[in-house]
């Protein structure tokens, strides 16, 4: 048992930092107790420190094992810094410099060892680590394990045939992120014993959750971006690497310097924009998700959504590279339903096995969009976590809760309007045209199909584009109309809608919300 005050010494000494972040004091004591632990702390929680501060107070060596050879890198250059001696072992490695790490782990000379889980099946590996002698093995991003995560890596299936090897090493799993299921999921994969469980609660005070339906277009976001302060940076999430070029092209134009990230860049080219976003030389970048796992910049002030999320784990673990320094930071999701049916698609796209599960994530996603209620308890629920009071105030439900409207005049406008150019056309056509048909535009497409002689044209004059797109949003919630992703967004009248314009149902819908003015709602 070691003194409270042991323990807060050797914080100060090697780490700096004068007082344990909660749970941080509980985990390190079980792990020097030798116990398996599972410990489940929100991103920016201080999970190294539980298992660094282990390694430097016992003898052996601590094996993490870790998903990314850059997340690696970064722990081993920080625990450099503080005198803690760590090396990692990965197949990017020149032989001068592997011979010379290995010669360290011979010599016992590292406390904490880094290795991605592809490593444990390279033959003579697992005898290394038995000749070594390890004294714990710490699975970093434990949730990559499940399949049931949002973060399945299949390499990390290989860490459990450890356990039969080193039956009396304890096993520390950590995350931060995991549903009741995804934790009970790591349990049993790792066959950890009797673990001691530390949950910290999820809550991040200092975000604010808001959802902007009938957002749209990348004006949208500029003009949102433009509200900010000027040196705040920012993520912008996008689903697909074309888009976040696109993005990062079009903020640059708009005089916001912004760069792109994802998976397919030159390894050198992302470095270089991670390091330049990190020292705050660009502003926003426009990433995919590959893009945050283990960044650690703490002034993110921002992180918006410019597509459907894959899912609401996803999503909360997304958001949480905002504010990681404690200061106010907003997460914004700019939603359209549109998006929903080419977020549908991609999952249409994956294999047979994980269309299910991709697609009840999808639901449920979508779900939170339309939510009336707080965010954040939906959230910290989704987590399995009561949140204390039933409205936080730092979400957009519980700011300014959006207003239901009468809109059945609109509405038969626009059922009607889309059922007269099916009927005319013979085929159906996206919902810009149909807009451009109902506000009388004059388009290539609308002279070439004679659509300024249908008796729709022009009938929505007295509503701009915008509100009309947040009526047809509104109408797919509803069900009354649908959109075809197969088939280039094509709009039709599902059966509810067709019996809507004929028997002319009362329609209600909700507000649309700007996302200017911070998200403030405005008609
Ligand atoms: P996680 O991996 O849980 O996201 P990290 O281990 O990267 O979190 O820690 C997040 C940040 O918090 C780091 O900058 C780290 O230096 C800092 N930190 C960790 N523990 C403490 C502490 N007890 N006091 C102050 N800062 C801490
Ligand atoms: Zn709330």
């Amino acid at each position: 048992m070691v003194e409270a005050a042991t323990l807060r010494e050797a914080l100060e000494r090697w780490f700096g930092f004068p007082s344990f972040r909660p749970s941080q004091e509980a985990i390190v004591r079980d792990v020097l107790d030798g116990r398996d632990v599972f410990a489940l702390l929100p991103t920016g929680g201080g999970k190294s420190l539980c298992y660094q501060l282990p390694a430097v107070l016992t003898d052996g060596l601590t094996v993490v094992v870790s998903p990314l050879i850059a997340l690696m890198k970064d722990q081993v250059d920080a625990l450099d810094t503080a005198g803690i001696p760590a090396t990692s072992l990965n197949s990017s490695l020149e032989y001068s410099d592997l011979r010379r790490r290995l010669d360290g782990l011979e010599r016992g000379a590292y406390r904490l060892l880094y290795v991605a889980p592809e490593r444990l099946t390279l033959p003579g590996f697992v005898d290394d680590l038995e000749r070594w002698g390890i004294a714990r093995v710490v699975v970093d991003e434990a949730h990559c394990i499940s399949e049931w995560g949002h973060d399945f890596r299949p390499e990390y299936r290989r860490i459990a045939p450890l356990r039969d090897r080193f039956p009396d090493v304890p096993f520390c799993a950590f995350t931060a992120t995991a549903t009741a299921r995804v934790r009970d999921d790591v349990v049993a994969q790792l066959g950890l014993r009797r673990p001691a469980v530390h949950v910290a609660s999820f809550d991040r005070p200092n975000l604010t959750y808001r959802v902007m339906h009938g957002t749209r277009g990348i004006d949208e976001l500029v003009r949102w971006l433009r509200t900010r302060p000027d040196d705040d940076a920012g993520i912008v999430y996008a689903g697909s690497r074309a888009n976040t070029e696109k993005l990062a092209d079009a903020l640059s134009a708009a005089g916001i310097p912004a760069v792109a990230y994802h998976a397919g860049l030159d390894p050198a080219l992302r470095s270089k924009r991670q390091e330049a976003f990190i020292r705050d030389d660009v502003r926003v970048v426009c990433a995919t998700i590959a893009f945050g796992m283990g960044i650690d910049k703490s002034n993110v002030r921002f992180v918006v959504h410019y597509d459907v999320p894959r899912s609401l784990e996803g999503y909360y673990q997304e958001t949480g590279r905002a504010g990681r320094d404690g200061l106010p930071a907003e997460c914004a999701w700019f939603f359209a339903y549109g998006d929903v049916a080419r977020a549908e698609r991609f999952v249409d796209e994956k294999p047979e096995s994980e269309r299910p599960a991709a697609r009840a994530q999808l639901e449920r996603i979508v779900r939170y969009a339309y939510s009336n209620g707080c965010r954040r308890r939906e959230l910290l629920g989704y987590f399995g976590e009561e949140y204390p009071l039933e409205r936080c105030g730092a979400c957009d439900n519980c700011l300014q809760p959006r207003a239901s409207f009468d809109a059945t005049v609109d509405a038969q406008k626009l059922l009607s309007c889309v059922y007269r150019i099916r009927e005319a056309h013979g085929y159906g056509v996206g919902i810009a045209h149909v807009v451009d048909v109902l506000v009388g535009a004059k388009t290539e497409k609308i002279e070439r199909w004679y659509h300024d002689r249908l008796s729709t044209y022009g009938i929505g004059k007295d509503r701009d584009r915008r509100a009309w797109r947040h009526l047809a949003d509104e109408l797919m919630r509803l069900g009354l109309l649908a959109q075809d992703a197969a088939r280039h967004n094509v709009v039709t009248l599902t059966a509810a809608g067709r019996r809507a314009l004929a028997e002319r149902t009362a329609i209600e819908v909700r507000e649309a919300v700007a996302a200017v003015a911070g998200g403030k709602a405005r008609r």
